[in-house]
């Protein structure tokens, strides 16, 4: 009995953190959809700038600055494709703009309120511990 009490508190307690913690950290940005593909266009961008550079230096051969060129170019017109495929989805309505995790309500847990000084729980919200008298300034939701 004493076990499964005490097991019934630390899944309790665990969950007041977690929901305490959860309350105070800032909602995330919502990540576009084409937030990695925004990423691969720059960077194919700069291996291009980076290209034309080492070319000037006459670091690269014409051959090779040709076809990395064209490589790089090849892949920029991959990823360009792949934004106006993921853009016609949405338009299209087949995936969701935003994140769908964020648009989702989250499931909610019967709110619990714990003593911060003897870890009795309470189904509502109290100024002072039913239990041991101490305020339970924690626990306000
Ligand atoms: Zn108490």
């Amino acid at each position: 009995m004493t076990i499964i009490l005490a097991s019934l508190i630390t899944v309790g307690v665990i969950a007041f953190i977690l929901s305490v913690r959860a309350k105070d950290l800032p909602q995330p940005e919502p990540v576009s959809p084409f937030h990695h593909l925004d990423e691969r266009k720059v960077a194919i961008y700069e291996n291009l700038r980076d290209l034309q550079f080492e070319y000037r230096l006459g670091k690269l051969s014409d051959q090779d600055y040709q076809q990395t060129k064209l490589d790089l170019q090849r892949e920029l017109a991959g990823v360009m494709a792949d934004i106006d495929r993921v853009k016609a989805e949405i338009a299209a309505g087949k995936i969701p703009a935003p994140a769908p995790e964020l648009v989702k309500a989250p499931t909610k847990a019967p709110a619990t309120y714990i003593c911060p000084s003897c870890k009795t729980e309470f189904d509502q919200p109290l100024k002072f511990c039913g239990e041991c008298g101490k305020p339970m300034k924690a626990a306000q939701a």
